[in-house]
């Protein structure tokens, strides 16, 4: 398999829109965006999550086919940018497509646990359907659905209180674990472990219990791990490779404070970057 990280930022854009401190003002300098959060497997076309900037993505990578989408969760940060149904599914945005069969239609995978929220907050993902440009599935939890020699497992993380996804991406004997967003709490699959590379979300920087017992339930900090977390979990999934991805523009975090930070664990745990890629 053949992958390519999109987008390596959380919920924000880095630079920040309207920041103009010091490393706003060198990442724009230097003309750097790290972009919303998604990953794509090029051989196949699969693209995990579909941030606002995707369209942006595709064709800084120059990918040729999208083929599927999964979804990570209902959030804007990783949903925003559906409207790329409209411009990859509209057949006039094809010419050569008009002659021909009315195909290719996206498949989207919307995972049974976080259906609901996608009905409640995000109904024209439901009218892109109507126009025939996505075909809608909703897989169970752990269903493995096929793409050639490429297997794909939605998980659910079975947090008590709200619908997340991670994805387990699978060829022969490699696997790639996607969890990009809002994994605290979650509950271990046996297929987390040993894995040659692990996608996680970057933690927030700060004492994790002092900060987490002193924020409202509503905080951030209830949602996503710490970087302190970051490091245990890495450590207890021991997969080969450990990226840390959306990274978070709020906390300013860029690639190079990440890399000090993680300087003195002997783990393979890397920042992410934009557009970083994989051949597994
Ligand atoms: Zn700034
Ligand atoms: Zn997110």
């Amino acid at each position: 398999m053949k992958l390519i990280l999109l987008g390596s930022e959380g919920a924000g854009h880095f630079p920040r829109p309207c920041c103009f401190c010091a490393e706003c003002k060198k990442a724009r300098a230097k003309g750097f965006e790290r972009t919303g959060p998604a990953l794509i497997e090029t051989t196949k076309g699969i693209l995990f999550d579909t941030p606002e900037e995707i369209a942006l993505q595709l064709n800084r990578e120059r990918i040729k086919k999208v083929s599927a989408v999964f979804y990570t969760h209902w959030h804007p940060d990783h949903t925003q940018g559906m409207r790329i149904f409209e411009h990859l599914g509209h057949r006039d945005a094809f010419p050569e497509r008009k002659k021909g069969p009315k195909k290719p239609v996206i498949k989207v995978f919307i995972p049974k646990g976080i259906m609901p929220d996608f009905k409640k907050y995000l109904p024209p993902i439901f009218y892109y359907e109507k126009m025939g440009w996505i075909k809608i599935f909703s897989p169970k939890n752990k269903e493995p659905l096929k793409f050639g020699k490429i297997t794909v497992i939605p998980v659910n993380l079975k947090r008590k209180d709200r619908q997340r996804l991670a994805y387990v991406i699978m060829q022969g004997k490699k696997k790639v674990v996607y969890m990009p967003c809002s994994i605290f709490e979650m509950q271990f699959d046996p297929l987390f472990y040993n894995a040659d590379l692990v996608f996680m979300e970057t933690g927030w920087i700060g004492n994790t219990a002092k900060a987490r017992a002193a924020a409202p339930k509503t905080d951030a900090s209830h949602d996503h791990i710490s970087f302190e977390e970051n490091i245990a979990l890495a450590q207890k999934l021991n997969a080969k490779t450990t990226i840390l991805t959306h990274m978070e523009a709020t906390q300013h975090m860029t690639t190079e404070k990440l890399e000090k930070l993680l300087l003195p664990f002997k783990l393979n745990i890397r920042p992410a970057r934009e557009g970083m890629k994989f051949n597994l």
